[in-house]
């Protein structure tokens, strides 16, 4: 049945997902007097709440944490007016006039919608790691390295992520050993520097991890030298799994093109292949994944979708 004869409200726009990119989207459609459903999983946010401190966001000269920065680009958007409600969504229709999105037992009706759901971190794809969550496996530093004060961690991957969460270990932390699968860190020279200079923080390059070593929790990891295949033990109290992450596309079910990593493409116009369907912030294909680009897509989305409600009045 269609939204109207079942006489459900039908907004400007529906933005799925409560990060900086879909804060901002909401922020700026309201703005300019759209009618806006945020629909968020958990909290406000998404990876940007998981990061301790946030230093290259402009016009916080001392840094700012970040969930202080999501809880203020909520009340911000929803000052003008956005509505911002807890729903996971499972479904969308695109193609439909409305858009349809599902959430829940709830059906929602938008004339465009935001996609704006950024990724979830990638597994190591070892054995047994799932049901070792919370038993000394973890995929986020900010959140968990206090569980680790005085202990001994590994953490997984060369990219700023596993940099950035080595050097804040190193500070909760009695050693922290990095586990690198090449000789050469992806991460920015800064964050390298940084770890040059920090004492209790190991490496192991061309390693990785080839298990999970658990008595009812972490209580090592076996390592193997990717070039010799020799195999090697590490007694540690926890891994911090940061290679990486994974696009949330999964409730788009194909209705859009993605890239080989599972990016959906769009351009800086974060335009998509369907008219009123826009891809912001880390979910998109682009270069650099940081929230003041993922700020910018949500304003470029609120632009684009104004426009076309305008020509699909
Ligand atoms: P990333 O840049 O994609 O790096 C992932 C790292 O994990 C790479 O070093 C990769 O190794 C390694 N890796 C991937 N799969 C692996 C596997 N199965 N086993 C072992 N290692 C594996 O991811 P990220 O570090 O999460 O960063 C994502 C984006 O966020 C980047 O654009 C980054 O700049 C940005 N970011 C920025 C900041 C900041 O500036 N404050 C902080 C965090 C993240 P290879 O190098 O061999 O491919």
């Amino acid at each position: 049945m269609r939204a109207e004869e079942k006489n459900q409200r039908i907004y400007d726009m529906i933005v799925i997902g409560g990060g900086p990119a879909g804060y901002t989207a909401a922020l700026y459609a309201a703005r300019a007097g759209l009618s806006i459903l945020l629909l968020e999983r958990l909290a406000a946010g998404g990876q940007m709440a998981l990061t301790h401190q946030i230093d290259n966001y402009p016009g916080f000269a001392e840094g700012i944490d970040g969930y202080t920065l999501a809880e203020n680009m909520k009340k911000q958007a929803e000052r003008f007016g956005a509505i911002s409600q807890n729903a996971e969504v499972k479904r969308v229709d695109l193609a439909a006039t409305p858009k349809v999105v599902e959430a829940g037992d709830q059906t929602y009706y938008g004339k465009t919608v935001v996609l704006a759901t950024g990724a979830d971190p990638r597994p190591l794809g070892v054995a047994g790691e799932g049901d070792l969550i919370g038993r000394g496996v973890a995929y986020c530093a900010a959140c968990d390295g206090m569980f680790y004060r005085g202990k001994t961690v590994v953490v997984v991957g060369g990219g700023d992520t596993a940099v950035s969460d080595a050097l804040l270990l190193s500070r909760l932390a009695e050693r922290v050993i990095l586990v690198h699968r090449r000789d050469r860190f992806r991460a920015t020279r800064i964050y390298q520097e940084a770890l040059a200079r920090a004492e209790n923080v190991e490496l192991r390059l061309n390693s990785r991890v080839i298990e999970l070593l658990h008595e009812g929790r972490v209580t090592g990891v076996r390592l193997q030298e990717i070039p010799t295949g020799r195999e090697s033990t590490l007694s540690c109290d926890g891994v911090f799994v940061s290679v990486g992450r994974i696009p949330a596309t999964a409730f788009l079910g194909g209705a859009l093109a993605l890239d080989e990593g599972g990016y959906v493409i769009a351009g800086e116009d974060t335009k998509t292949s369907i008219p009123g369907v826009y891809a912001v912030g880390d979910l998109r294909t682009k270069h650099l994944r940081q929230v003041v680009t993922a700020v910018a897509d949500g304003a470029m989305a609120a632009h684009a979708a104004e426009e076309y409600l305008a020509e699909n009045a």
